[in-house]
């Protein structure tokens, strides 16, 4: 029989947990037969009773495991830390608040024997989602779609189902600003999407923010993209340009029609423009510096605390 690891990514959510962990009970026996299903739990510094959870379901299912952290790293981290601790012969990705239902994955599985090797969720709607949230969502795709060179499919989630060989090939890219989304099609494979509805967050509260979702949306556009420093230059072409021609018609201006030109407004207007605009560069740049400085420091992505029920060591990248 082949196997199937769900990995679920959590973080605070006591409320969620329990019929979470009954759901997936369900489509283990459903699957009976065709697949072993696991499940890796990978609690991000959890602060409420999420360990306590976890480690009764760890004690009471051989098949559930539980990679604790020593503190939250963030759920990209996290489910980075379940691919990495997984051999399965396909790996399902799952968010633990229940908006992606786990009954559909035996549907998605029947898409991994068509032979695809990517399944990805595709939201056709949101359920329970302010418009805020849908409308910067939207606009997060058109921009990454604008400024990227990957295809990333848009309206999907974290909600996948992968094989073997694209989670090798993921556990093979050791970089620190993680955008899973992007990275699975980096990889390549043939993928295919899976239409459904999502549902509103069982319980609890989201754990993004509008902090978090900025600062995911610039992890996606620096990550994956080297256009702000294409920008810049290009916006360093047309200053250079536009100067070159200033300069011209005030020559001309002085020099052939004889005129006085007025200088006072005109240098305090461009030094400021320039000075601004050399700092918002100099900012692109650091982005990319602070990156290249992060990943040279070739620290850990997380920090284990203690595991239950994994077995084997994790792959190290
Ligand atoms: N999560 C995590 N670490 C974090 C934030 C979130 O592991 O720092 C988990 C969270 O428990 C959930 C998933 O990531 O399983 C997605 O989070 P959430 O549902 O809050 O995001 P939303 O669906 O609102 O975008
Ligand atoms: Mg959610």
């Amino acid at each position: 029989m082949k196997r199937l690891d769900v990995v679920v990514p959590v973080f605070n959510e006591e409320a969620c947990l329990p019929a979470l962990i009954a759901r997936l009970d369900n489509v283990r026996a459903s699957l009976v037969g065709r697949y072993d299903l696991h499940v890796i739990f990978v609690n991000d510094g959890s602060t409420d009773r999420s360990e306590e959870l976890l480690h009764t379901a760890c004690d009471e299912r051989p098949h559930v495991a539980t990679i604790h952290f020593s503190r939250n790293f963030g759920h990209q981290i996290a489910v980075t830390a379940g691919l990495d601790h997984t051999s399965a012969d396909v790996v399902a990705i799952l968010d633990a608040d229940l908006q992606d239902p786990p009954e559909l994955i035996p549907a998605m599985l029947d898409r991994v024997e068509e032979g695809f090797d990517v399944v990805y969720g595709k939201r056709r709607s949101r359920r329970g989602e302010s418009p805020f949230k849908l409308l910067t969502a939207k606009a997060f795709y058109v921009l990454i779609g604008v400024v990227t060179r990957v295809d990333i499919p848009t309206d999907t989630g974290d909600f996948w189902l992968v094989t073997r060989r694209v989670c090798v090939a993921l556990q093979q890219m050791p970089e620190r600003h993680r955008f899973i989304r992007g990275m699975v099609p980096w990889v390549g494979f043939r993928a295919s999407p899976f239409l459904y509805d999502r549902d509103a967050r069982f319980a609890g509260e989201t754990k993004y923010p509008l902090r978090k979702m900025f600062h995911f949306a610039l992890e996606a556009i620096f990550s994956f993209s080297r256009v702000p420093l294409v920008v810049s230059s290009v916006l360093g072409i047309g200053m250079m340009l536009f100067a070159a021609f200033g300069t011209a018609a005030i020559a001309y201006l002085h020099f052939v029609a004889g005129e006085q030109v007025p200088g006072v407004t005109l240098a305090i207007l461009t030094s400021v423009m320039l000075g601004g605009m050399q700092l918002l560069m100099l900012g692109i740049t650091a982005e990319y510096i602070g990156r290249i400085f992060e990943e040279v420091k070739r620290r850990p992505l997380y920090i284990v605390s203690h595991v239950e029920n994994v077995d084997g060591r994790p792959h190290q990248a």
